[in-house]
Protein backbone atom coordinates (compact mmCIF):
# COMPACT_ATOMS: atom_id res chain seq x y z
CA UNK A 1 0.00 0.00 0.00
CA UNK A 2 3.23 2.93 0.46
CA UNK A 3 6.90 3.21 -0.39
CA UNK A 4 7.09 2.71 3.45
CA UNK A 5 5.26 -0.59 3.70
CA UNK A 6 7.36 -1.90 0.83
CA UNK A 7 10.79 -1.16 2.65
CA UNK A 8 9.91 -2.94 5.36
CA UNK A 9 8.99 -5.87 3.52
CA UNK A 10 12.02 -5.69 1.57
CA UNK A 11 14.28 -5.06 4.73
CA UNK A 12 12.63 -7.58 6.77
CA UNK A 13 10.84 -10.15 4.83
CA UNK A 14 11.75 -10.86 1.72
CA UNK A 15 14.71 -13.33 2.50
CA UNK A 16 12.13 -15.42 5.06
CA UNK A 17 9.21 -15.09 1.61
CA UNK A 18 12.32 -16.75 -0.89
CA UNK A 19 12.77 -19.13 1.46
CA UNK A 20 9.80 -20.50 2.04
CA UNK A 21 8.97 -20.43 -1.84
CA UNK A 22 11.82 -21.98 -2.53
CA UNK A 23 11.01 -24.83 0.69
CA UNK A 24 7.68 -25.40 -1.01
CA UNK A 25 8.04 -25.37 -4.86
CA UNK A 26 11.68 -26.61 -4.71
CA UNK A 27 12.59 -23.37 -6.80
CA UNK A 28 14.88 -20.64 -6.87
CA UNK A 29 12.36 -17.30 -6.94
CA UNK A 30 13.18 -14.21 -7.69
CA UNK A 31 10.30 -11.52 -5.55
CA UNK A 32 9.62 -8.59 -6.63
CA UNK A 33 7.74 -5.99 -3.82
CA UNK A 34 5.34 -3.51 -5.53
CA UNK A 35 3.53 0.14 -4.43
CA UNK A 36 -0.13 0.02 -5.74
CA UNK A 37 -1.99 3.17 -5.25
CA UNK A 38 -5.35 3.01 -3.17
CA UNK A 39 -6.91 4.10 -6.80
CA UNK A 40 -5.74 1.14 -8.75
CA UNK A 41 -6.68 -1.20 -5.84
CA UNK A 42 -10.18 0.06 -4.99
CA UNK A 43 -10.56 2.62 -8.10
CA UNK A 44 -12.53 3.26 -10.95
CA UNK A 45 -9.80 2.12 -13.63
CA UNK A 46 -9.59 -1.41 -13.16
CA UNK A 47 -6.21 -2.53 -13.73
CA UNK A 48 -4.72 -5.54 -15.95
CA UNK A 49 -4.37 -8.84 -14.45
CA UNK A 50 -5.35 -7.50 -10.85
CA UNK A 51 -4.11 -10.04 -7.76
CA UNK A 52 -6.48 -8.72 -5.23
CA UNK A 53 -4.14 -9.34 -2.27
CA UNK A 54 -6.52 -12.18 0.15
CA UNK A 55 -5.41 -14.88 -1.85
CA UNK A 56 -3.00 -17.45 -0.12
CA UNK A 57 -3.30 -20.66 -1.48
CA UNK A 58 -1.74 -24.20 -0.20
CA UNK A 59 0.50 -25.19 -2.84
CA UNK A 60 -0.31 -29.28 -2.68
CA UNK A 61 -4.26 -28.15 -3.13
CA UNK A 62 -3.85 -29.38 -7.08
CA UNK A 63 -5.82 -31.14 -9.18
CA UNK A 64 -3.24 -33.16 -10.14
CA UNK A 65 -2.65 -33.98 -6.16
CA UNK A 66 -6.32 -34.80 -6.17
CA UNK A 67 -7.53 -38.26 -6.28
CA UNK A 68 -11.02 -38.64 -7.97
CA UNK A 69 -13.08 -41.51 -6.89
CA UNK A 70 -17.02 -42.32 -7.01
CA UNK A 71 -17.57 -40.26 -3.96
CA UNK A 72 -16.13 -36.96 -5.37
CA UNK A 73 -16.17 -37.19 -9.40
CA UNK A 74 -19.23 -35.45 -9.96
CA UNK A 75 -17.72 -32.32 -7.53
CA UNK A 76 -14.26 -33.17 -9.17
CA UNK A 77 -15.60 -32.53 -12.87
CA UNK A 78 -18.02 -29.38 -12.11
CA UNK A 79 -14.83 -27.57 -10.43
CA UNK A 80 -12.71 -28.67 -13.57
CA UNK A 81 -15.47 -27.09 -15.89
CA UNK A 82 -15.51 -24.08 -14.32
CA UNK A 83 -11.75 -23.94 -13.74
CA UNK A 84 -11.68 -23.93 -18.02
CA UNK A 85 -14.78 -21.90 -18.07
CA UNK A 86 -15.36 -19.47 -15.79
CA UNK A 87 -18.54 -17.39 -15.73
CA UNK A 88 -20.23 -19.02 -17.93
CA UNK A 89 -21.77 -22.76 -17.53
CA UNK A 90 -22.04 -23.66 -13.80
CA UNK A 91 -22.54 -20.49 -11.62
CA UNK A 92 -22.70 -20.44 -8.94
CA UNK A 93 -20.69 -23.96 -7.73
CA UNK A 94 -21.82 -24.76 -4.81
CA UNK A 95 -19.80 -27.71 -2.91
CA UNK A 96 -20.62 -29.03 0.00
CA UNK A 97 -19.60 -32.03 1.97
CA UNK A 98 -18.67 -33.40 5.61
CA UNK A 99 -15.87 -31.93 7.22
CA UNK A 100 -12.11 -33.05 5.68
CA UNK A 101 -13.98 -34.08 2.47
CA UNK A 102 -11.88 -32.08 0.10
CA UNK A 103 -13.95 -29.00 -0.20
CA UNK A 104 -11.08 -26.59 0.67
CA UNK A 105 -8.74 -28.50 -1.66
CA UNK A 106 -11.10 -28.21 -4.36
CA UNK A 107 -11.76 -24.76 -4.14
CA UNK A 108 -8.49 -24.29 -4.16
CA UNK A 109 -7.46 -26.14 -7.08
CA UNK A 110 -9.99 -24.08 -9.17
CA UNK A 111 -7.64 -21.35 -7.95
CA UNK A 112 -4.42 -22.63 -8.67
CA UNK A 113 -5.52 -23.79 -12.03
CA UNK A 114 -6.93 -20.16 -12.85
CA UNK A 115 -4.28 -17.94 -11.67
CA UNK A 116 -2.04 -20.07 -13.96
CA UNK A 117 -3.98 -19.88 -17.01
CA UNK A 118 -5.63 -16.82 -17.12
CA UNK A 119 -4.08 -14.13 -15.75
CA UNK A 120 -6.14 -11.98 -17.54
CA UNK A 121 -8.47 -12.33 -14.68
CA UNK A 122 -8.74 -11.20 -11.27
CA UNK A 123 -9.33 -13.62 -8.77
CA UNK A 124 -10.77 -13.67 -4.89
CA UNK A 125 -10.21 -16.63 -2.65
CA UNK A 126 -11.28 -16.62 1.37
CA UNK A 127 -12.71 -18.05 4.00
CA UNK A 128 -15.93 -16.65 4.86
CA UNK A 129 -14.36 -15.64 8.22
CA UNK A 130 -12.20 -13.46 6.45
CA UNK A 131 -15.44 -11.93 5.04
CA UNK A 132 -16.98 -11.19 7.66
CA UNK A 133 -13.92 -10.09 9.50
CA UNK A 134 -13.27 -7.70 6.62
CA UNK A 135 -17.02 -6.46 7.27
CA UNK A 136 -16.99 -5.79 10.86
CA UNK A 137 -13.78 -3.71 10.10
CA UNK A 138 -15.28 -1.96 7.37
CA UNK A 139 -18.47 -0.94 9.15
CA UNK A 140 -16.48 -0.13 12.43
CA UNK A 141 -13.94 2.29 10.15
CA UNK A 142 -17.05 3.46 7.86
CA UNK A 143 -15.25 1.94 4.93
CA UNK A 144 -18.54 0.20 3.78
CA UNK A 145 -18.40 1.65 0.15
CA UNK A 146 -14.71 0.68 -0.06
CA UNK A 147 -15.44 -2.68 1.07
CA UNK A 148 -18.53 -3.13 -1.49
CA UNK A 149 -15.78 -1.75 -4.16
CA UNK A 150 -13.37 -4.43 -3.77
CA UNK A 151 -15.45 -7.07 -5.23
CA UNK A 152 -17.21 -5.30 -8.07
CA UNK A 153 -13.76 -6.10 -10.01
CA UNK A 154 -13.68 -9.21 -9.19
CA UNK A 155 -13.86 -11.88 -11.81
CA UNK A 156 -14.16 -14.94 -9.86
CA UNK A 157 -14.98 -14.87 -6.43
CA UNK A 158 -14.40 -18.06 -3.97
CA UNK A 159 -15.73 -18.07 -0.82
CA UNK A 160 -14.56 -21.40 1.49
CA UNK A 161 -16.75 -22.55 4.64
CA UNK A 162 -19.96 -20.37 3.51
CA UNK A 163 -21.92 -21.57 6.36
CA UNK A 164 -20.62 -18.92 8.74
CA UNK A 165 -22.68 -17.00 7.73
CA UNK A 166 -25.44 -18.65 9.37
CA UNK A 167 -26.91 -16.37 12.08
CA UNK A 168 -25.40 -13.27 10.60
CA UNK A 169 -28.07 -11.47 9.28
CA UNK A 170 -25.81 -8.28 7.67
CA UNK A 171 -23.52 -10.25 6.29
CA UNK A 172 -25.68 -11.96 4.42
CA UNK A 173 -26.94 -8.82 2.95
CA UNK A 174 -24.07 -7.45 2.00
CA UNK A 175 -23.12 -10.65 0.70
CA UNK A 176 -26.55 -11.00 -1.44
CA UNK A 177 -25.64 -7.51 -2.81
CA UNK A 178 -22.11 -8.61 -3.71
CA UNK A 179 -23.45 -12.07 -5.36
CA UNK A 180 -26.21 -9.93 -7.04
CA UNK A 181 -23.34 -7.92 -8.56
CA UNK A 182 -21.28 -10.70 -9.99
CA UNK A 183 -23.95 -12.78 -11.25
CA UNK A 184 -25.62 -10.24 -13.62
CA UNK A 185 -22.13 -9.32 -14.97
CA UNK A 186 -21.64 -12.93 -15.17
CA UNK A 187 -18.29 -13.53 -12.96
CA UNK A 188 -18.31 -16.92 -11.59
CA UNK A 189 -18.84 -17.31 -7.77
CA UNK A 190 -17.80 -20.55 -6.15
CA UNK A 191 -18.99 -21.88 -2.12
CA UNK A 192 -18.22 -24.49 -0.45
CA UNK A 193 -20.52 -25.17 2.86
CA UNK A 194 -20.79 -28.20 5.28
CA UNK A 195 -24.26 -28.95 3.91
CA UNK A 196 -26.11 -27.64 1.43
CA UNK A 197 -27.96 -24.40 1.26
CA UNK A 198 -31.42 -25.28 2.17
CA UNK A 199 -29.78 -26.84 5.73
CA UNK A 200 -27.87 -23.56 6.41
CA UNK A 201 -29.25 -22.25 9.70
CA UNK A 202 -31.49 -18.99 9.65
CA UNK A 203 -30.11 -18.59 6.09
CA UNK A 204 -31.77 -16.00 4.12
CA UNK A 205 -34.26 -17.70 1.51
CA UNK A 206 -33.27 -15.42 -1.05
CA UNK A 207 -29.68 -16.15 -0.90
CA UNK A 208 -30.75 -20.25 -0.47
CA UNK A 209 -32.22 -20.12 -3.91
CA UNK A 210 -29.76 -18.12 -5.57
CA UNK A 211 -27.13 -21.02 -4.49
CA UNK A 212 -29.33 -23.25 -6.16
CA UNK A 213 -29.30 -21.33 -9.86
CA UNK A 214 -25.92 -22.93 -10.52
CA UNK A 215 -25.11 -26.36 -9.38
CA UNK A 216 -25.22 -27.80 -5.80
CA UNK A 217 -22.79 -30.77 -5.81
CA UNK A 218 -21.82 -32.79 -2.60
CA UNK A 219 -18.74 -34.54 -1.54
CA UNK A 220 -19.54 -38.06 0.27
CA UNK A 221 -16.94 -39.95 2.25
CA UNK A 222 -14.49 -42.36 0.05
CA UNK A 223 -14.42 -45.85 -0.95
CA UNK A 224 -12.14 -48.23 0.36
CA UNK A 225 -10.39 -48.56 -2.83
CA UNK A 226 -10.33 -44.47 -3.21
CA UNK A 227 -8.98 -44.41 0.23
CA UNK A 228 -6.11 -46.77 -0.83
CA UNK A 229 -5.42 -44.07 -3.75
CA UNK A 230 -5.46 -41.41 -1.23
CA UNK A 231 -2.75 -42.56 1.01
CA UNK A 232 -0.89 -44.37 -2.04
CA UNK A 233 -0.86 -40.28 -3.43
CA UNK A 234 -0.07 -38.79 0.07
CA UNK A 235 2.92 -41.11 0.51
CA UNK A 236 4.56 -40.56 -3.11
CA UNK A 237 4.27 -36.40 -2.25
CA UNK A 238 5.96 -36.64 0.40
CA UNK A 239 8.38 -39.38 -0.76
CA UNK A 240 7.09 -41.74 1.84
CA UNK A 241 7.56 -45.38 1.46
CA UNK A 242 4.76 -47.29 2.72
CA UNK A 243 4.40 -51.31 2.48
CA UNK A 244 1.14 -52.42 0.86
CA UNK A 245 -0.10 -54.19 4.10
CA UNK A 246 0.13 -50.48 6.21
CA UNK A 247 -1.50 -48.62 3.04
CA UNK A 248 -4.20 -50.99 3.81
CA UNK A 249 -4.22 -50.90 7.37
CA UNK A 250 -4.49 -47.07 6.82
CA UNK A 251 -6.92 -47.35 4.13
CA UNK A 252 -9.26 -49.87 6.83
CA UNK A 253 -8.81 -47.63 9.67
CA UNK A 254 -10.05 -44.00 8.53
CA UNK A 255 -13.34 -44.27 6.40
CA UNK A 256 -15.18 -40.96 7.11
CA UNK A 257 -12.76 -37.52 6.60
CA UNK A 258 -9.68 -37.66 4.76
CA UNK A 259 -8.07 -35.18 7.19
CA UNK A 260 -8.08 -37.93 9.34
CA UNK A 261 -6.27 -40.75 6.82
CA UNK A 262 -3.75 -37.75 5.85
CA UNK A 263 -3.12 -37.14 9.68
CA UNK A 264 -1.99 -40.97 10.13
CA UNK A 265 0.41 -41.36 7.14
CA UNK A 266 1.90 -37.68 8.75
CA UNK A 267 1.94 -39.30 11.82
CA UNK A 268 3.54 -42.32 11.46
CA UNK A 269 6.24 -41.07 8.90
CA UNK A 270 6.93 -38.73 11.74
CA UNK A 271 7.45 -41.61 14.34
CA UNK A 272 9.29 -43.50 12.10
CA UNK A 273 11.72 -40.79 11.34
CA UNK A 274 12.29 -40.19 14.95
CA UNK A 275 13.10 -43.40 15.56
CA UNK A 276 15.30 -44.04 12.40
CA UNK A 277 13.15 -46.95 11.76
CA UNK A 278 11.34 -48.18 8.56
CA UNK A 279 7.62 -48.12 8.68
CA UNK A 280 5.90 -51.31 8.60
CA UNK A 281 2.24 -52.74 9.67
CA UNK A 282 3.37 -53.43 13.51
CA UNK A 283 4.56 -50.15 14.08
CA UNK A 284 1.78 -48.73 12.12
CA UNK A 285 -1.03 -50.59 14.63
CA UNK A 286 0.97 -49.75 17.65
CA UNK A 287 1.47 -45.73 16.67
CA UNK A 288 -1.81 -44.92 14.96
CA UNK A 289 -3.96 -46.78 18.00
CA UNK A 290 -4.85 -43.43 19.50
CA UNK A 291 -5.99 -41.81 16.82
CA UNK A 292 -8.13 -45.11 15.59
CA UNK A 293 -9.70 -45.30 18.72
CA UNK A 294 -11.12 -41.93 18.56
CA UNK A 295 -11.59 -42.55 14.37
CA UNK A 296 -13.74 -45.35 15.27
CA UNK A 297 -15.99 -44.51 17.84
CA UNK A 298 -19.24 -44.22 16.05
CA UNK A 299 -20.52 -41.83 17.60
CA UNK A 300 -21.36 -38.48 15.37
CA UNK A 301 -22.78 -35.08 16.12
CA UNK A 302 -26.37 -36.39 14.89
CA UNK A 303 -26.91 -39.02 17.45
CA UNK A 304 -25.55 -36.11 19.88
CA UNK A 305 -28.00 -33.91 18.79
CA UNK A 306 -30.66 -36.09 18.36
CA UNK A 307 -30.32 -37.31 22.15
CA UNK A 308 -30.26 -33.90 23.09
CA UNK A 309 -33.29 -32.73 21.49
CA UNK A 310 -35.14 -35.41 22.94
CA UNK A 311 -34.03 -35.30 26.43
CA UNK A 312 -34.29 -31.20 26.49
CA UNK A 313 -37.14 -30.83 24.26
CA UNK A 314 -35.79 -28.63 21.70
CA UNK A 315 -35.33 -27.81 18.58
CA UNK A 316 -32.46 -28.49 16.24
CA UNK A 317 -32.60 -24.35 15.09
CA UNK A 318 -32.32 -22.90 18.54
CA UNK A 319 -29.34 -25.02 19.14
CA UNK A 320 -27.70 -23.87 16.18
CA UNK A 321 -29.53 -20.07 16.83
CA UNK A 322 -27.59 -17.47 18.81
CA UNK A 323 -29.83 -17.52 21.52
CA UNK A 324 -29.23 -16.98 25.20
CA UNK A 325 -31.60 -18.46 27.17
CA UNK A 326 -31.03 -21.06 29.74
CA UNK A 327 -33.29 -22.76 28.41
CA UNK A 328 -31.31 -22.88 24.97
CA UNK A 329 -27.64 -22.38 25.87
CA UNK A 330 -27.81 -25.20 28.60
CA UNK A 331 -28.07 -27.84 26.07
CA UNK A 332 -26.44 -26.27 23.21
CA UNK A 333 -23.65 -26.14 26.31
CA UNK A 334 -24.26 -30.27 27.12
CA UNK A 335 -23.79 -30.49 22.88
CA UNK A 336 -20.36 -29.28 22.77
CA UNK A 337 -19.21 -31.22 26.11
CA UNK A 338 -20.73 -34.54 24.45
CA UNK A 339 -18.97 -33.92 21.48
CA UNK A 340 -15.87 -33.48 23.24
CA UNK A 341 -15.93 -36.67 24.94
CA UNK A 342 -17.74 -39.01 21.98
CA UNK A 343 -16.37 -37.39 18.99
CA UNK A 344 -12.56 -36.08 17.38
CA UNK A 345 -14.20 -33.06 16.49
CA UNK A 346 -11.73 -29.57 17.34
CA UNK A 347 -13.15 -26.92 19.29
CA UNK A 348 -13.66 -25.18 16.07
CA UNK A 349 -15.30 -27.48 14.02
CA UNK A 350 -17.57 -28.42 16.81
CA UNK A 351 -18.46 -24.76 17.23
CA UNK A 352 -19.03 -24.66 13.02
CA UNK A 353 -22.18 -27.25 14.40
CA UNK A 354 -23.86 -24.27 16.34
CA UNK A 355 -23.50 -21.20 14.10
CA UNK A 356 -19.95 -20.66 13.95
CA UNK A 357 -19.50 -20.12 17.13
CA UNK A 358 -15.77 -19.64 18.41
CA UNK A 359 -13.22 -22.34 20.10
CA UNK A 360 -13.13 -20.16 23.07
CA UNK A 361 -17.28 -20.02 23.68
CA UNK A 362 -16.71 -23.75 22.56
CA UNK A 363 -14.00 -24.37 25.68
CA UNK A 364 -16.09 -22.47 27.82
CA UNK A 365 -19.03 -24.13 27.70
CA UNK A 366 -17.49 -27.53 27.54
CA UNK A 367 -15.89 -26.47 30.82
CA UNK A 368 -19.29 -25.33 32.34
CA UNK A 369 -21.16 -28.69 31.89
CA UNK A 370 -17.76 -30.70 32.66
CA UNK A 371 -17.58 -28.50 36.17
CA UNK A 372 -21.48 -29.49 36.71
CA UNK A 373 -22.34 -31.43 39.69
CA UNK A 374 -24.98 -33.20 40.96
CA UNK A 375 -25.65 -31.25 44.04
CA UNK A 376 -25.86 -28.20 42.00
CA UNK A 377 -28.47 -29.36 39.27
CA UNK A 378 -29.80 -32.76 39.90
CA UNK A 379 -32.17 -33.24 37.26
CA UNK A 380 -30.00 -31.72 34.70
CA UNK A 381 -27.61 -33.89 36.04
CA UNK A 382 -29.21 -37.21 35.81
CA UNK A 383 -30.36 -36.07 32.12
CA UNK A 384 -26.88 -35.48 31.28
CA UNK A 385 -25.81 -39.27 32.81
CA UNK A 386 -28.90 -40.36 31.11
CA UNK A 387 -27.35 -39.04 27.50
CA UNK A 388 -23.73 -40.27 28.55
CA UNK A 389 -25.10 -44.10 29.40
CA UNK A 390 -27.07 -44.45 25.73
CA UNK A 391 -24.43 -43.10 23.82
CA UNK A 392 -21.58 -45.46 25.14
CA UNK A 393 -24.33 -48.32 24.88
CA UNK A 394 -24.30 -47.01 21.06
CA UNK A 395 -20.35 -46.91 20.75
CA UNK A 396 -19.83 -50.36 22.10
CA UNK A 397 -22.29 -51.68 19.08
CA UNK A 398 -20.81 -50.25 16.68
P1 LIG B 1 -12.67 -29.81 3.90
O1 LIG B 1 -12.38 -28.42 3.41
O2 LIG B 1 -13.82 -30.45 3.18
O3 LIG B 1 -12.81 -29.91 5.38
P2 LIG B 1 -10.03 -30.31 2.93
O4 LIG B 1 -10.15 -29.84 1.54
O5 LIG B 1 -9.31 -29.44 3.89
O6 LIG B 1 -11.44 -30.72 3.53
O7 LIG B 1 -9.35 -31.75 2.90
C1 LIG B 1 -8.75 -32.34 4.04
C2 LIG B 1 -7.45 -33.00 3.62
O8 LIG B 1 -7.76 -34.14 2.82
C3 LIG B 1 -6.60 -32.09 2.77
O9 LIG B 1 -5.26 -32.21 3.15
C4 LIG B 1 -6.79 -32.59 1.36
O10 LIG B 1 -5.64 -32.46 0.57
C5 LIG B 1 -7.12 -34.06 1.57
N1 LIG B 1 -8.04 -34.55 0.54
C6 LIG B 1 -9.39 -34.45 0.53
N2 LIG B 1 -9.91 -35.05 -0.56
C7 LIG B 1 -8.86 -35.52 -1.27
C8 LIG B 1 -8.73 -36.23 -2.49
N3 LIG B 1 -9.80 -36.61 -3.21
N4 LIG B 1 -7.49 -36.55 -2.92
C9 LIG B 1 -6.41 -36.20 -2.19
N5 LIG B 1 -6.46 -35.53 -1.03
C10 LIG B 1 -7.66 -35.19 -0.55
MG1 LIG C 1 -12.22 -26.64 4.45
Amino acid sequence: PSPMAKKWIERFYLGRLKKICQDVSGKDWGICVQVRSERELFGESKPKAQRLPTISLNPFYTFENFVVGKNNHYCYAMAKAVAEKPGSLYNPLFIHGAVGLGKTHLLQAICHQLLKERKDLSILYLSSDTFIEQLIDAIQQGGLSRFRYKYRYVDVLVIDDIHYLANKEQTQEEFFHIFNHLYTSQKQIILSSDSPPKEIPSLQDRLVSRFRWGVVAQLEPPSYETRIAIVRKKAELKNITLPNDVVEFIAQSFSQNIRELEGAVWKLESYAALMGDTINLKMAKQVLADLIRTSKSKISMSDILEEVIKTFNVRLSDLQSKRRSQSIALPRQICMYLAREFTNLSLDEIGEYFGGRDHSTVAHGIEKIAQLTEEQNPKLYSQLQGIIQRLKKKQEAS
